[in-house]
């Protein structure tokens, strides 16, 4: 059986990732620091390494516990907006763990690599659906540190024989249709668990942070992906990996406003939803929506949840059964 290091694990997207991989027979050993993942979230079956990506003796301690085929990279700091207020950490922990992680990768043989990168490379993007030559003029700080990473790559590939994946996620969101895994952040600032969160009656109303976009109804417009998609690209990346590296988009290639998210939450919950119109968010663009032709060519992939109905049910299932996020174990 084939292990795989999954770096960032418990985390959102990582234990998606790692369900799917198992379900996929691979064996997974999860890296993750518990910073911002909950050790809840790692599916059964997987082993949980606890350290920090940060530290180079625990990631080469995590890459000697299996002969690995190939690490999957997702513990990364990943909010725009804190990221322009303090791009020096960004640059530091998200770039300074994948010199860390690469370096070690390439000390134990492993030749496969699957990065979570990130649409904020393609900054406010000329020409939309988004497709592989778009010029890369990342957003923010984030979305340059996931550039610098991609990079890092390319001479990894050149130098040492890494083959890598870059999957440049647009919106990850849903949560796995069993109800029992989904999104849990602290604090959480994404449109959809926000929404919910009313829903739930946690929140009085949600705030839609402009209405004056040159979009059809003036909010802005993102490409939803279901995180059970996204984890399902992952899978598929890496028997592609045999042939040569990888960078390609990965989205539904279908855009929804902030009105349409709001408008499919009050018809998947019953519940009003009061919104109320709010400033715009700095360095928000208009419209970002993927192509996901290469995507599906390359990989083979096909989005099993497409539509916002299914997506935002999902995350539904998820927030109504665990209102509080995950619950430790005692
Ligand atoms: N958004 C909003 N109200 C909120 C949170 C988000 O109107 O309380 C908007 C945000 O401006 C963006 C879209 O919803 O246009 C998706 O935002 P999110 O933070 O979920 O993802 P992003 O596109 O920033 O990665």
């Amino acid at each position: 059986m084939s292990s795989i290091l999954v770096t960032g694990g418990a985390g959102y997207v990582g234990s998606h990732a790692t369900a799917a991989l198992i379900e996929a027979g691979y064996d997974v050993v999860v890296f993750d620091d518990l910073s911002k993942g909950h050790r809840e979230a790692v599916p059964q079956g997987a082993e949980l390494i606890v350290g920090s990506v940060l530290d180079p003796a625990a990631v080469r301690g995590a890459l000697a516990a299996r002969p690995f085929e190939a690490v999957m990279h997702f513990a990364a700091l990943s909010l725009v907006g804190e990221s322009v207020a303090n791009p020096w950490r960004y640059f530091r922990e998200n770039v300074g763990g994948a010199i860390e992680l690469l370096e070690a990768t390439v000390e134990a043989g492993v030749k496969k690599f699957v990065l979570s990168s990130t649409a904020n490379l393609f900054g406010e993007p000329e020409r939309v659906p988004i497709d592989e030559s778009e010029p890369l003029i990342p957003g923010s700080p984030y979305g340059e540190s996931k550039y610098m990473i991609e990079r890092m790559l390319r001479w990894a590939d050149e130098i040492h024989g890494v083959r890598s994946a870059c999957l440049r996620y647009f919106n990850a969101a849903g949560a796995c249709p069993s109800g029992t895994r989904g999104e849990d952040h602290t604090p959480e600032t994404h449109l959809i668990p926000l929404v919910l969160q009313v829903a739930l009656g946690q929140r009085e109303q949600i705030s839609i942070f402009g209405d004056d976009y040159d979009t059809p109804d003036g909010t802005c417009v993102r490409d939803y992906i279901h995180v059970c998609d996204l984890a399902d690209a992952h899978v598929l990346a890496l028997p592609a990996l045999e042939q040569e590296s990888l960078s390609l988009n990965l989205g539904n290639g279908t855009g929804y406003s902030v009105r349409e998210v709001i408008e499919t939450a009050r018809q998947v919950t019953g519940h009003p939803i009061p919104a109320v119109m709010a400033e715009r968010r700095a360095g928000d663009p208009p419209t970002l929506v993927a192509s996901s032709g290469a995507i599906r060519e390359r990989l083979g992939w096909e989005p099993r949840y497409p539509t916002l109905e299914a997506i935002i049910e999902t995350a539904w299932k998820w927030h109504k059964g665990h209102p509080d996020g995950y619950e430790p174990q005692p």
